[in-house]
């Protein structure tokens, strides 16, 4: 019961025990994410994604797990089952409570993971940089889903890893974007609110600056990447 995909109207339910591989392999989300296969390459090796499994990686809680990052920015949901039977459901984003410590009981498992599929409107992608680019944990990496109506921002959803104890919803930089222009302007403003809303430390993966200027690009790269016609870098470092 904890394995499988379903897609009901625009809501997608994986089961926690699902891997990277049933993910890359499902016909119909490759429709709804065209770049998957592409963002999925990055995650370890194919060895791996056909072992590790979703609820596996959010519960390893490494502050750079790649799907954890994922399905967060798609604002997902997750339901969790304890041993009397009883479920119930809290967002990703509110699970990490701080390194390595989240709100799941002894008797508790993750049982499925639910999200809002993208629309014609909305747009998803992931970025991660590493030190190799295969089979390597990231330094940073960072997924986005937008929604722009008519050129204004209707919800946006940012995640990063490596840039906090936690895998980082970021709140307050999702939140500041809904409702603004699609325009370089906010996109800087947003990106200044990103750097108060992490906090990376200094390690092998890099020194905490270096980690910023990371975030600050893969935050730039969801832009270009997703409206290509619209951004390119010079919009954003010369500003910069
Ligand atoms: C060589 C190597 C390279 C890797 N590279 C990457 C990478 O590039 N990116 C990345 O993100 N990750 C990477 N990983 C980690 C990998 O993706 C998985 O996150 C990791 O292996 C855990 O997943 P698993 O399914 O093996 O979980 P397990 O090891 O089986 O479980 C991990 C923990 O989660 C618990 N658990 C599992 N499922 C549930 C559930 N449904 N509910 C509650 N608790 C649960 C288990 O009890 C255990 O405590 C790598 C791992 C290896 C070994």
């Amino acid at each position: 019961a904890l394995k499988g995909i379903s897609i009901k109207g625009n809501i997608c339910t994986i089961g926690a025990g699902t891997t990277v591989s049933e993910l890359w392999n499902h016909t119909e989300l490759n429709t709804y994410f065209p770049k998957l296969k592409t963002h999925l390459k990055l995650v370890s090796s194919e060895q791996i994604r056909n072992m590790a499994s979703f609820g596996g990686n959010f519960v390893n809680a490494s502050p750079i797990g790649d799907m954890t990052i994922f399905f967060l920015a798609l604002n997902s949901d997750i339901t969790i089952l304890n041993s009397n039977g009883n479920e119930r459901t809290l967002a990703l984003k509110h699970f990490y409570k701080s390194y390595k410590t989240f709100d799941l009981q002894e008797d508790e498992l993750i049982k499925t993971i639910r999200f809002k599929l993208p629309t014609r409107a909305s747009h998803f992608n992931f970025e991660k940089v590493s030190k190799r680019t295969h089979l390597d944990i990231a330094s940073v990496n960072s997924a986005a889903h937008i929604s722009v109506e008519n050129g204004t921002i209707s919800e946006a959803h940012f995640a990063f890893g490596g840039v906090y104890e936690i895998p980082r919803y970021l709140h307050k930089t999702s939140e500041f974007l809904n409702g603004k222009s699609l325009t370089p302007t906010s996109i800087l403003q947003a990106q200044d609110v990103m750097q108060d809303e992490i906090s990376p430390i200094s390690d092998v993966r890099g020194s905490s600056d270096y980690k910023r200027l990371l975030a600050r690009q893969l935050f730039f790269a969801h832009f270009m990447e997703l409206f290509p016609s619209q951004f390119t870098l010079n919009d954003f470092i010369q500003h910069a």
